[in-house]
């Protein structure tokens, strides 16, 4: 995807604070943190949200989540942090590139969701 934020950090053509990089993803720090630490978690494959997800996604899908939560506790989040996936336009997705948001730092996390 030509025009696609997170492809191009993918490929290296917009610089980001990158903590991992492998074949198939990367973890980077998120330009604009709600946290002390917020990392992103991508696969290098365009894939637009969660709900265009294909069965031969899950495996890349499955090292996103287990990176990512990796390297949350190497950035600090020894006690716990949040995972979250934004999808579509409910969710409030602002970048349509797959990517789970890792947040955390001391106790610094709301309740999920306001009832
Ligand atoms: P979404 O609302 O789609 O779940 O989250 C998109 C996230 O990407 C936001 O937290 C935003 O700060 C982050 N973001 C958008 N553009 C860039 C960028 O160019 N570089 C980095 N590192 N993060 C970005
Ligand atoms: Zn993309």
């Amino acid at each position: 995807m030509s025009d696609c934020i997170f492809c191009k950090i993918a490929s290296g053509d917009i610089p980001a604070k990158k903590a991992f990089e492998d074949d198939d993803m990367v973890v980077f720090h998120d330009i604009n943190p709600v946290a002390p630490v917020h990392l992103l978690a991508i696969p290098k494959r365009h894939i637009a949200s969660l709900a265009d997800a294909r069965p031969e996604d899950a495996l890349v899908m499955g090292k996103l989540l287990q990176t990512g939560a990796r390297l949350a506790v190497e950035h600090g989040c020894t006690d716990g942090f949040r995972t979250l996936v934004n999808t579509g336009r409910v969710g409030r997705q602002e970048v349509y590139h797959l990517h789970i948001h890792f947040v955390g730092g001391p106790d610094v996390l709301p309740p999920m969701l306001k009832r």
